[in-house]
């Protein structure tokens, strides 16, 4: 299987190399190039297997002669069994039509957690077979930079430079970070915001003379592998609920258009998906997009699902990338325009491959209704993330025979005011997360200035 970027101008790779790589040398999105598919028989025979098992079946097509398929069990296995449920992503019933797909039960309580923890070790099996050092610079609002810490803290060969705004993180949030003593782990809190943190990571990949001397690479959802490894659970969910006889839809909280992408990428391998509902915040530029052709970028409204408060999902390219029917001069030029002006419509041919996504804007009103009707009428406490998705899905009119599974992205007790205020009830947090709130931190803080941040990564990372 060869790695094509979506805008036609880098060199393919293979599965290794696109991990590794991340972003493609001319500013696009490693995509496999073709989807791989699943039979019938296949999808079937999924039935009463375990995560780690689905998760080989489901991602071996993907990995051509990187993994052999022991490789790929050991290191799932692995990955998996950090989850603190049995069942890893466990479906809980919610009534009679819809479901919760619970993805917060890895080490820091978001669904970040499936992904990051594979692609830790993937990083790790790569890296020991070359004479290689990664640093991996990121920017963080909050879980992406647990998530990968715990994924990447004293792994060989990588280090992870971790930048969050100063004071604009939840403690919880800082905590998870902070608490993490691995020597291979740098925080940096910036005294500015998250976008001042974002664009001092690109300001250091783009300064040539910096990133020469260091093989420097992203953890975010740009990396092929994290979808990949968000592939899986729809086929665990949607199996559990009676695929392949059965069509199933989805309702999925949206920022970034990873999660929601990978369903997509289910149902081009065969999933009988009913629908993909890409539930927003009152951040609403896909449900604009999806629904009136309006893609326009409008300043970001922070609001109490942090992690949606997203204007530019930088995954839409890969769809974008599929309805301009894998042409990537083509996407090229309609992202160059995008770029240049902060909008875009595509044509309605193009419109027809949209045909499986559904969407829905839920401020922050219904947002406190779902959740509250979800703790009343169903026992289920859930984030505001989830809610907003719930909302969605409540709403969408599916018909009565389709199950609905709404992607449970985070734990409630990541957010505990917001839940409390909504619900009238505090969620606890886990008791293995147990004396995070005792336990020593260890960050340095430095402004939001490029070279004292680059000078901090050059004293501690390893030269090529
Ligand atoms: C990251 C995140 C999302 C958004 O997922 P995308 O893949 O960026 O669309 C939703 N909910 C939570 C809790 C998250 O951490």
């Amino acid at each position: 299987m060869r790695y094509i970027s979506t805008r036609g101008g880098a060199a393919s790779l293979d599965f290794e190399g696109a991990t590794l790589a991340g972003l493609a040398s001319d500013g696009g999105l490693y995509v496999p190039e073709a989807w791989p598919a699943l039979s019938e028989a296949e999808i079937a025979g999924l039935a009463g297997l375990d995560y780690a098992e689905t998760a080989v079946r489901v991602m071996r097509p993907f990995l051509g002669d990187s993994l052999t398929e022991d490789e790929l069990r050991t290191l799932c296995r692995q990955a998996y069994g950090t989850f603190a449920h049995a069942g890893v992503t466990p479906l809980k019933q919610l009534d009679a039509q819809h479901w919760l797909l619970e993805l917060f039960h890895g080490p820091t309580l978001a669904f970040k957690d499936v992904a990051l923890q594979l692609l830790g070790l993937l990083f790790e099996r790569f890296l020991s077979r070359r004479s290689e050092h990664l640093t991996v610079v990121g920017a963080t609002s909050g879980d992406t930079g647990s998530a990968a810490i715990q994924a990447l803290a004293g792994r060989a060969k990588v280090d992870i430079f971790m930048l969050h705004p100063l004071g604009r993180v939840s403690e919880v949030q800082r905590r998870q970070m902070t608490t993490v003593m691995a020597p291979n782990v740098h925080n940096i809190a910036i005294r500015g915001t998250f976008d001042d943190a974002q664009a001092l990571v690109k300001a250091m990949f783009n300064d040539a003379s910096f990133a020469g001397r260091f093989h420097l690479s992203a953890v975010n959802s740009i990396n092929w592998a994290r979808l990949m490894a968000q592939v899986v659970y729809y086929f665990y969910a949607a199996v559990r609920l009676g695929a392949p006889r059965r069509t199933v839809a989805f309702s999925v909280p949206t920022g970034n258009f990873g999660d929601v992408f990978a369903g997509y990428v289910a149902a081009k391998m065969g999933l009988p998906v009913e629908r993909l509902i890409v539930a927003t915040n009152v951040n609403d530029i896909l449900a604009r997009f999806l629904t009136a052709n309006d893609m326009s970028a409008r300043p970001v409204e922070p609001s109490l699902s942090p992690s949606m408060d997203i204007q530019v999902s930088s995954n839409f390219e890969r769809l974008l990338f599929d309805l301009h029917d894998r042409d990537g001069a083509s996407l090229a030029r309609t992202m160059r325009d995008f770029e240049a002006t902060k909008r875009m419509s595509i044509p309605a041919d193009m419109r027809a491959g949209l045909g499986l996504f559904g969407s829905a804007r839920v401020d922050a009103d219904a947002m406190a209704m779902a959740l509250r009707r979800a703790s009343e009428k169903s026992c289920e406490l859930v984030d505001p993330h989830t809610a907003i998705a719930l909302a969605a899905a409540w709403d969408a009119g599916l018909p009565a025979d389709v199950p609905v599974v709404t992607l449970a992205t985070a734990h409630p007790a990541k957010f505990p005011e917001a839940v409390e205020r909504a619900s009238g009830q505090r969620p606890v947090l886990p008791a293995r997360m147990g004396n995070l709130f005792d336990r020593a931190e260890r960050y340095d803080t430095l402004p939001a200035e490029l070279a004292p941040i680059e000078a901090y990564v050059a004293e501690r990372a390893v030269a090529r």
